[in-house]
């Protein structure tokens, strides 16, 4: 081979490693700069190695031998820090980057300065023209200078042979090839050019070897991707899913099979002809399946079928060439079970089985959305005293009666009716009216029992029914006026089914207009107290009770019954009697000069002792008003008092320690006993003749009131008899020893100008 061709070969080696330089510097890896300086600086000595081979002049190919010998020395200071940097060279203690040492520096740059003052001293190497191949070259033969420069490089090398093969021992199989192939190289490379070097060959090839070097550093650091690595983890992941993977061949013959596979086929063999076969068998043909789409396919029969997502794809290259295609088969049955759990307990009652609360409403909703149920009821159960019979009979006792009413309105139930347990003593429906039969369940609930062992106990349960109309919309809305309903039948034991008619309809809208209404009517003295005389046992008027009355702008004179109850149950009430008690003080302190002698009662709601601090509250207005606490009379009635007894005694003693009247209203309508009369802190009894005017027995009656009145008068207790109404009533409880009198007979409750009148007549 020519010398010419020789360093086209170089030439080409130049601008390989330039080539791999460049690439190296682009690349994204931490390791690019160094690989990257690396190829540059072998440049240096091949361009040197090219100029001794290609020139017949001594001066050029001197200049090639210190390009050649300051290159080597350059590009194994380089390799060095290469390998630190590719073997992941570690300080043992500080575990960092252990760096190149700084010695290493001050040697390798000494033998570069001693070679360059080879040209004076002439120490390192002189210059001999050979003939060879017919042409001249330059060989070198070496002194002192080049000996040190050779133990220089060839201990470099031989450092990173070192750190090469305790890397490649170090690590596992499949990472070796990376250290074994570059340490190889370099081996090989280090023969080469110990073979030109000591067999003073004079065409010195053995830059080619380190080129060869510098590329495998290239690929290895830069472009190398262990395929087999990938390969091997991908085939683990595949292996350890629970998927079963099938791989084909492009033509179609099945080429591996993951073990789910074979598990699922019960083929543990590695024929996977049968095993694709024994798929084919079970799930059809695969590949009608459209790619990349999951299809959910069921096999066997419940309650032992199993679901499984199949889905099918191909793999082709870049150039779209078919490579082959796969099949996945996941087995989702326990998921779809979860998932079906999860369901369930989400939209079910955990006691009874039937939906939940919320998932009753949205299905009633769902329906109301799509159609209008007008052929349907909504119900609502109420159990009456429930809180009662869970406590005296236990919560298990309570579970069961839920489970039993629970399955009762199963029985019922077809798949038109939607019903569940919508409170926890509640249960709501909705269903067909066709299904409905008023006779059989009365019946039914006439008799409904609960049975748990050997323990039966009835259970009054009232179903409230309410028709869906036109726009209805919120199932919370209908099973309210479902329970609404039930007012209706609340005393009427024989009743167990009502239904929310026009009437409680009417009752509701009045009961929501007055409602909104009563802040204005009490800021508008609409709202008034009327005065009912009370007189002694001579007939002369005493005093009064004040009893509430509405002057409606729109619904004219209006009685306490039309808005009383529904005050105590909303709690307005409250409001109410203090303006009630506040206008009485007014008109006690007018009084003060004409009648200084009368009282007024006033009514207190068993509802304004938790709503509002009674005392304070009638403290602050006698004191406003500046009257005599005696003549403001405080009416409060039995059912006031059974709760919290103990509490309302201590305050009632405390209204007479301020000097306050109490009376005890409607004595004999409520619980309390005769018994209980001597521990109640009360001044006055008022009977109310209502109750025992319209007895058959008036016999009976007579010796009621008889005993009551004695009993007060034994307890020191003014009796005072409401609803006189005729004289001979009168005369009668004058003579059973009665104080005090007010009914009809004396005055109907008046205006208070008309009782004023009426006083000052008498
Ligand atoms: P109450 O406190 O027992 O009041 C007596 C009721 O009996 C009054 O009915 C009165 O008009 C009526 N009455 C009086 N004499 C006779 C009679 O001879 N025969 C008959 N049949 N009835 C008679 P009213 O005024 O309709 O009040 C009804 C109830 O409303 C009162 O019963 C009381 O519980 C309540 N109420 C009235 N005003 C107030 C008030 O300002 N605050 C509170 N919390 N309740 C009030
Ligand atoms: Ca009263
Ligand atoms: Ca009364």
């Amino acid at each position: 081979m020519t010398r010419y061709a020789f360093v086209v070969i170089f030439a080409l080696l130049i601008a390989t490693l330039l080539l791999c330089s460049q690439a190296s510097l682009r690349s994204i890896k931490p390791i690019g700069r160094t690989v990257c300086v690396f190829c540059l600086s072998l440049i240096i000595p091949v361009f040197g190695n090219m100029l001794i081979i290609g020139t017949g002049k001594r001066g050029v190919a001197l200049v090639g031998y210190y390009m050649y010998y300051i290159g080597m020395d350059i590009a194994m200071y380089l390799l060095l820090r290469f390998t630190r940097e590719y073997c992941r060279v570690r300080d043992t203690k500080t575990r960092k980057k252990r760096i190149v040492p700084i010695w290493l520096h001050l040697l390798f740059t000494v033998d570069v300065l001693q070679l360059l003052f080879n040209n004076i001293f002439g120490h390192a190497f002189e210059l001999q023209e050979v003939d060879a191949y017919g042409k001249s070259y330059f060989i070198n033969i070496p002194h002192l200078g080049v000996s040190i420069h050779r133990v220089i490089c060839y201990s470099a090398i031989a450092i990173v042979i070192f750190v090469f093969v305790k890397r490649a021992i170090k690590v596992p199989m499949l990472y070796k090839e990376r250290y074994i192939v570059i340490l190889f190289t370099l081996i090989m490379g280090t023969l080469w050019q110990a073979y030109y070097v000591f067999g003073r060959i004079p065409i010195d090839r053995s830059m080619i070897g380190f080129t060869i070097l510098g590329l495998m550093i290239y690929y290895f650091s830069i472009r190398y991707r262990p395929l087999r690595l990938l390969d091997s983890m991908l085939a683990n992941i595949v292996s350890d899913t629970k998927v079963s993977v099938l791989l084909y061949g492009p033509e179609g013959r099945c080429i591996w099979v993951n073990d789910p596979a074979k598990e699922l086929t019960g083929i543990s063999s590695e024929n996977l002809e049968e095993i694709s076969n024994t798929v084919t068998t079970l799930f059809g043909d695969i590949n009608s399946i459209p790619e990349a789409k999951e299809v959910e396919m069921i096999l066997g029969t419940a309650p032992n079928e199993r679901c499984y997502m199949v889905a099918h794809g191909r793999f082709s290259d870049r150039y779209n060439m078919d490579l082959g295609s796969y099949v996945k088969i996941r087995d989702i049955t326990s998921e779809k079970e979860r998932i079906k759990k999860e369901l369930f307990a989400a939209n079910h009652d955990a006691l009874t089985g039937i939906y939940n609360r919320e998932y009753t409403f949205k299905m009633i909703s769902d329906r109301l959305k799509q159609q209008t149920l007008k052929d349907y009821y909504v119900a609502s159960t109420y159990i009456c005293d429930f809180k009662m019979f869970n406590d005296v009979f236990g919560r298990e006792f309570g579970d069961a009666a839920l489970i039993q009413i629970s399955d009762w309105l199963k029985s019922y139930a077809d798949d038109t009716c939607i019903y569940g347990r919508i409170a926890g003593d509640t249960f709501g429906s909705c269903l067909p009216k066709a299904l409905f039969d008023q006779e059989v369940l009365e019946k039914d609930l006439a008799n409904f029992k609960v049975k748990m062992g050997d323990t039966e106990q009835r259970l009054v349960i009232h179903i409230g029914f309410c028709e869906i109309e036109d726009g209805d919309r919120d199932p919370s809305v209908l099973f309210d006026r479902a329970l609404m309903a039930l007012d209706s039948i609340k005393d009427d034991y024989r009743k167990h089914v009502a239904f929310f008619d026009k009437k409680i309809r009417e009752k509701m809208i009045w009961d929501q207009e007055i409602s909104s209404q009563l802040d204005v009517a009490i800021a508008e003295n609409q709202v008034v107290p009327y005065l009912q005389p009370i007189a002694d046992t001579s007939g002369k008027i005493v005093g009064a009770e004040a009893l509430v009355r509405w002057i409606h702008p729109v619904h004219g004179f209006m009685s306490p019954g039309d808005f009383i109850p529904l005050f105590e149950d909303n709690g307005m009430i409250t409001d109410l009697d203090k303006h009630i008690w506040k206008s009485t003080c007014a008109i006690l302190s007018r009084w003060e000069k004409t009648h200084p002698d009368f009282f007024i009662s006033v009514n207190v709601s068993p509802k304004d002792f938790y709503m509002t601090d009674v005392l304070a509250e009638i403290v602050s207005d006698v004191v406003e008003y500046d009257i005599d606490p005696h003549r403001l009379r405080i009416e409060v009635t039995e059912s006031s008092i059974m709760r919290d007894t103990e509490d309302k005694m201590r305050l009632l003693e405390e209204f007479r320690k301020q000097g306050f009247i109490i009376e005890m209203d409607d004595f004999g309508s409520g619980y309390s006993s005769l018994n209980m009369l001597k521990d109640m802190p009360v001044d006055i009894l008022k009977i109310d003749m209502k109750f025992l005017g319209k007895s058959n027995d008036e016999e009976k009656a007579d010796i009621i009131v008889k005993n009551v009145i004695r009993l007060a008068e034994d307890l020191q207790i003014i009796s005072l008899a409401e609803g006189v109404e005729t004289v001979e009533q009168f005369e009668r409880l004058k003579e059973l020893g009665c104080h005090l009198f007010q009914g009809y007979y004396f005055s109907k409750p008046i205006p208070v100008a008309d009782f004023e009148e009426l006083v000052s007549k008498s």
